[in-house]
């Protein structure tokens, strides 16, 4: 028998604080109320470690996004929002990441069962991310400035000017964020927004809705007026893109594939939106000759196998100098062979199932093509027998640049490792994609270190690290990985709109 029928263990029971929140039947956030979708559809929930739906959230039509703008556009401009001081909207937003951690444990479960990924992970890295996020956010508002200059202004005799900027929020801001880190993202989204002031209407993914309507339900308690914060679940295609079009929105913040950030970009020219986007990535792991193999192989693992790969600054390409090569590939392969996969409850488990059939397909299918295009499965490469979504982690040797597997993102447990010789091509091979977002670089050499970095045309370079995120930490991407940065004081240039100020004195 294939070891793998026997390893995937069954999902365990959730707790009864997950079960309780299983037994409401989820509903759109709209004006601090929750109310009914105004279509009465709704769309499954599944837990993707058994297939089996576990809950279902409302499909928002085109009228429930309407209200849910109007809703943002009158706690923009009237209540109690617009006249908090920013201290009080500072105070806000930090107990809202007090209420993520009272309510860890069961955000860490839900996320876990939603989305496949381990409680485990959830818990040290989702839970505790979104809450240190929201606390570094919290700490902004009460920090934009602007900046006075002497003007040089030639005016009437006797006229003098005082000449100032300041920051504004930008107004409505639409934000669609994908399924990978499903809670994680809601704050990347709301905290910068809700510092600058600014008022929401949220979409999470379709496939990943539990984690924002058990925020949502946090952001009530935690006593924001309503309106500020409106969450509407339902399909991209529809609820996302009528909220895109929305004339009512000021300002489109988006995390997601390459493909829909440029749907979105265009949809959102004909009013002339802001507009950042946080897309796709095919980012390298480069592996220099001195580099401590050890390291390497924990890093390149990790760089591609966290999450089950799905991740936008996943290490898909490995560039191992061929003095290092099959040393460092059979270590990773060892690596991904031990990793022990199985449904996110259980402790044991080490990777969770990709979050959707859908999903689980196309990441086999990439592995389908690049055994037809001559590339090596060194390890993985299959699904193992179960109903639940889940693929093997995969390392692909003998691939050449042109193959589909090489230039496309996958999105799923799937490295290519490709060998270099020169140190003087690596940064071509490495930039020989169209995305940008991130890379890394492994090497004890601090010099060829540094002469590489600038050379990355990527909006992250880890060194001797990868996938390391920090709230004060710009992140975004070069070339079609997006443009806008998020978190650190750089996000804020997407948050507001800079006014001068000139007066005659
Ligand atoms: P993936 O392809 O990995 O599922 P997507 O980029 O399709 O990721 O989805 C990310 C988010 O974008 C989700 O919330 C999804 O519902 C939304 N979305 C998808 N298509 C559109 C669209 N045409 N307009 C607006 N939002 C969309």
């Amino acid at each position: 028998m294939n070891a793998s029928l026997a390893s995937i263990a069954p999902q365990p029971e959730p707790s009864a604080a997950v079960a309780r929140f299983l037994k409401r039947t989820p509903k759109l956030l709209i004006g601090g109320e929750w109310v009914e979708s105004k279509s009465h559809k709704r769309v499954p929930v599944m837990d993707p470690a058994t297939g089996r739906e576990i809950s279902s959230v409302p499909d928002a039509s085109a009228a429930d996004v309407d209200r849910a703008v109007a809703a943002a556009r009158q706690a923009f401009e009237k209540g109690p929002w617009p006249e908090m001081l920013p201290a009080q909207r500072e105070a806000l937003i930090w107990k809202l990441s007090e209420l993520i951690e009272r309510n860890a444990d069961e955000l860490a479960e839900l996320e876990s069962l939603n989305n496949g990924k381990t409680k485990f992970m959830a818990s040290i890295v989702d839970v505790p991310g979104t809450r240190d996020y929201f606390r570094y956010m919290a700490g902004w508002a009460t920090k934009i400035e602007g900046s006075t200059f002497n003007s040089s202004i030639h005016g009437p005799p006797g006229v003098k000017f005082h000449t100032y900027t300041q920051r504004e929020p930008v107004g409505v801001v639409a934000q669609i964020i994908p399924w990978n880190f499903p809670l994680a993202m809601c704050s990347w989204k709301l905290g910068p927004a809700l510092a600058a002031g600014c008022t929401c209407v949220l979409k999470p993914a379709e496939q990943t809705p539990l984690t924002a309507i058990r925020l949502g339900e946090l952001i009530l308690e935690a006593g924001f007026p309503p309106g500020v914060v409106n969450i509407l679940t339902g399909y991209g295609e529809t609820t996302g893109a009528a909220l895109v079009a929305h004339p009512g929105v000021d300002k489109v913040a988006f995390t997601g594939s390459t493909e829909v950030g440029k749907i979105i970009n265009k949809a959102a020219t004909d009013t002339l939106k802001r507009v950042s986007l946080e897309l796709g990535g095919k980012s390298p792991v480069i592996v220099l000759p001195d580099a401590d193999l050890n390291m390497v192989v924990g890093g390149a693992a990790n760089a591609i196998f966290f999450n089950s790969g799905q991740v936008c600054t996943a290490g898909s390409r490995l560039f191992a100098h061929r003095k290092v090569f099959d040393q460092v590939v059979e270590g990773l392969s060892n690596a991904a062979q031990a990793i022990r996969l199985g449904p996110g409850l259980d402790p044991k488990t080490e990777m969770g199932p990709l979050v959707s059939k859908e999903q689980q397909d196309r990441v086999l299918g990439y592995i389908d093509s690049g055994r037809k295009d001559g590339a090596k499965v060194v390890t993985g490469g299959e699904a193992p027998a179960s109903a639940g979504y889940f693929v093997k982690p995969t390392v692909l040797a003998n691939v050449r640049p042109d193959m589909k597997v090489v230039r496309e993102e996958i999105f799923g447990p799937v490295v290519v490792a490709q060998r270099f010789e020169d140190l003087d091509e690596i940064a071509a091979l490495a930039n020989d994609t169209p995305y940008g977002l991130a890379a890394s670089v492994w090497s004890k050499d601090v010099s060829a270190v540094h002469r590489l970095v600038p050379k990355i045309r990527a909006g992250t370079v880890w060194v001797n690290c990868h996938n390391f995120v920090d709230p004060a930490m710009p992140f975004g991407g070069f070339k079609q990985s997006g443009f806008g940065r998020e978190a650190g004081r750089a996000v804020f240039e997407q948050y507001t709109e800079l006014k001068s100020v000139c007066i005659a004195i």
